[in-house]
């Protein structure tokens, strides 16, 4: 009783303070964590908070239990065959980076080429910077307009000393869904293992690492609707098992491979919030989207020279990425106090030169650099993306109409 009564006034001062805030279309950089998945995770923080790796005493063996209740649920909601199939993590980049490094470390007796593609997330990109500099060899495979690995490409660059290739489910910035199942064709054919950074994927996208034939699979909980500081590394077990050396030593937790004390209201939160989103995933896919192209289609139509990235028919439900030619984007962002929207990646959005990733694709320096990313989420309303794409029209209006140093005048 005590416990409900605490978690309704969490819920309660959730929602007050959403009221205050700026519309948030950022859920690509984060979600906020659901009112159901925080109720999930109270009772291991504050009651049973043992920890699982001490097995002498009851409280240990319980939260023992529940971290492997939480394990079973993980792997089997990514359609996984084991439990053990799931090692915890910090989040994605510690699952990139164990997937990668301990690929790498585990495999280097049969071979020292690793391939990617251009536009991965840093923490794909960087521990492969890495492994370069140790002697490793890094094929990075290009991008199409649309943003879609060039599969041609990837042939190619496959030999026969690879171990290991990484290719993303869905990318942060555009939304473009990769030909991952086709890439694994091509990758098992040569004897390399497959990776797939799917942080972008679980909650916008079914994800199931059997239909999509990867062997590795990194998921963070915080993309959907889950607290921060929590994702796993999904690792084939089946023909045959794979095993990875650890990148982080210690106690030896998660069977070795992540040491650290387990973060069991974390792995609880995980799990619920994977539930959540397999129950509603139909609905809430057919929803996102319908806001989402509605919102596209306003800001396209209130504003000439506006187009849109990435690819139109294979892209999250949730992301829209539009350049206006002639608008500088820090101006606007400034320009929209009102809105929590980004440029590019919440990571990179440090640096105001052109997407990376657009820049792969092919799209001239000046739209890449002018580009918007809005995502939207389970929370959006309607009322929320009518109110933005007026903003954003008005803005970018205003803003073509101020002269500027770059000599940008009108450009209706
Ligand atoms: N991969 C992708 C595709 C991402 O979008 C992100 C988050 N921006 C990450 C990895 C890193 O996730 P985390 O914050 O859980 O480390």
């Amino acid at each position: 009783m005590g416990r409900r009564r605490h978690v309704s006034s969490v819920t309660g001062k959730m929602i007050a303070a959403m009221m205050n805030r700026p519309i948030y279309f950022d859920c690509n950089a984060t979600t906020p964590c659901d009112p159901r998945v925080v109720e999930a995770m109270l009772p291991y923080m504050t009651e049973s908070f043992a920890n699982p790796t001490t097995r002498n005493h009851r409280p240990g063996r319980d939260a023992a239990t529940v971290l492997e209740r939480a394990r079973a649920a993980v792997d089997r909601l990514l359609g996984g065959s084991a439990a053990s199939e799931i090692v915890f993590t910090a989040g994605a980049t510690e699952a990139n980076n164990l997937a990668l490094l301990g690929a790498a470390d585990a495999l280097k007796g049969r071979g020292r080429h690793l391939i990617s593609q251009a536009t991965e997330h840093a923490s794909v990109l960087e521990p492969l910077a890495a492994l370069e500099r140790r002697g490793w060899e890094i094929s990075l495979v290009g991008v199409d307009e649309r943003g879609r690995v060039r599969l041609d490409e990837l042939e190619a660059a496959l030999r026969d000393d690879t171990v290991v290739v990484s290719l993303m489910l869905a990318n942060n910035e555009t939304g473009t869904i990769q030909p991952v199942v086709r890439a694994a064709d091509l990758v098992h054919a040569r004897g390399a293992l497959l990776h797939c950074d799917a942080a972008q994927g679980v909650g916008k996208i079914p994800v199931h690492v059997g239909e999509l034939d990867v062997d590795l699979l990194t998921l963070s909980a915080h993309k959907f609707y889950g607290p921060k500081g929590v994702g796993a590394l999904w690792i084939r077990h089946r023909r045959p098992p794979i095993s990875l050396l650890p990148v982080i030593h210690g106690g030896g937790q998660e069977k070795g491979l992540r040491s650290g004390t387990p973060n069991v209201p974390g792995a609880v939160g995980m799990a619920r919030a994977m539930e959540l989103v397999t129950d509603e995933e139909d609905a809430e896919r057919t929803r996102v989207a319908a806001l989402r192209d509605r919102l596209e289609a306003s800001i396209i139509n209130g504003v000439d020279g506006s187009s849109p990235n990435g690819d139109a028919a294979n892209r999250l439900p949730n992301t829209s990425n539009l350049s206006f030619a002639g608008v500088e984007i820090n101006a606007l962002l400034a320009s929209l106090p009102d809105l929590a929207v980004n440029t590019g990646s919440a990571c990179a959005s440090a640096h105001p030169e052109a997407s990376p990733v657009l820049v792969a694709m092919g799209i001239p320096d000046e739209l890449a650099g002018s580009s918007l990313r809005l995502s939207l989420g389970r929370f959006t309303t309607d009322e929320e993306v009518d109110r933005a794409a007026a903003r954003i029209i008005e803005e970018v209006m205003r803003l073509r109409d101020m002269p500027t140093r770059m000599g940008r005048g009108s450009h209706r």
